[in-house]
């Protein structure tokens, strides 16, 4: 079960990805990816298309949703995997996070609209086009097609990550709501590309310590955002938290994500598999 080709993070065009679901799932299994599961933001929209496509594919499936949270002021991701994607106060919990965004972007626009980029929430709107909700990866392709940027990175670098001009701080879930709703709905809850946060390292501590209280249950240690160094030490601290292991390519768009669905390393072995604790969940053609 080590040597399973799991991708256990990924997007479609319902949350801030380019492509549907049905042509991720292609995609997947074109690169060779065995057990797969969309995680779109904040959204369930996708998951009957995910796992019939993932069928119809011949590659297991679980049931997949990346919820936003906040954590000692910084946004944090808490991947959901194998739930019931009927629970109702898991749609209820996503539905008001979605919400929440349409203000949000309301005012990114306005903080880049005062940092010189004005028009960038109507453009942001387009980006997202049928997408379930808006995120800052439509702002950021707004602004690269706009030519204020070469790239969606660059956006991110300059304006939009955490402590830029185009960064507004926001209120998403706890992480006990986020997990909470996870659980209930009979899922576990995964922390997300840790390495992303830039925490402290106290503050990091206190990440895992509360995650781990309110029930969390595994850790990203394989992800499109870690380096070789943070895969060791992520690997390290679901040792030492006593947490399950997640891998996760984290792919959005073609082009555009640098790391390719499937394309990671093989989980250590001293690790332990989320997908183990997982296996009557997974959904099989
Ligand atoms: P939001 O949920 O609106 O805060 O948007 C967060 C999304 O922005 C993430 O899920 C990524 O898709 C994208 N993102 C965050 N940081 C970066 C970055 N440095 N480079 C490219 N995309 C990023
Ligand atoms: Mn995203
Ligand atoms: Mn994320
Ligand atoms: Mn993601």
């Amino acid at each position: 079960m080590h040597l399973l080709d799991a991708d256990l993070h990924s997007h479609s065009d319902i949350s801030d990805g380019t492509l549907a679901p049905e042509a991720l799932a292609a995609r997947a299994r074109e690169r060779g990816v065995e057990l797969w599961s969309l995680t779109d933001h904040d959204s369930l929209a996708g998951q009957a298309r995910a796992r019939d496509a993932a069928a119809a594919l011949g590659i297991g499936y679980l049931s997949g949703v990346e919820v936003s949270a906040s954590f000692l002021g910084r946004s944090v991701h808490v991947v959901g995997l194998g739930f019931d994607p009927d629970d109702e106060a898991l749609l209820a919990g996503l539905r008001a996070i979605r919400d929440g965004r349409h203000e949000r972007a309301r005012r990114i626009g306005e903080a880049l609209a005062e940092a010189g980029l004005p028009g960038a929430y109507e453009g942001a709107l387009r980006m997202a086009g049928r997408s379930e909700l808006v995120a800052r990866t439509h702002f950021a392709r707004h602004l690269v097609e706009a030519g204020h940027f070469a790239d969606v990175h660059e956006v991110f670098r300059h304006v939009l990550a955490d402590g830029k001009p185009g960064h507004v701080p926001h209120a998403w879930a706890t992480l006990r709501e986020a997990v909470g709703w996870i659980r209930g709905a009979g899922g576990i809850a995964v922390l997300a590309h840790p390495a992303r946060y830039r925490y402290t390292p106290t503050e990091e501590f206190a990440l895992f310590t509360e995650f781990a209280g309110v029930g969390g249950r595994a850790v990203e240690v394989l992800s499109g955002s870690h380096d070789r160094a943070e895969q060791i030490a992520y690997a390290d601290m679901a040792i030492e938290f006593g947490l399950l292991a997640s891998r996760g390519s984290d792919f959005h768009a073609p082009g555009e994500s640098r790391t390719e669905l499937g394309a990671l390393p093989d989980l250590p072995g001293r690790l332990t598999p989320v997908w183990e604790a997982l296996a009557d969940r997974v959904r099989r053609g």
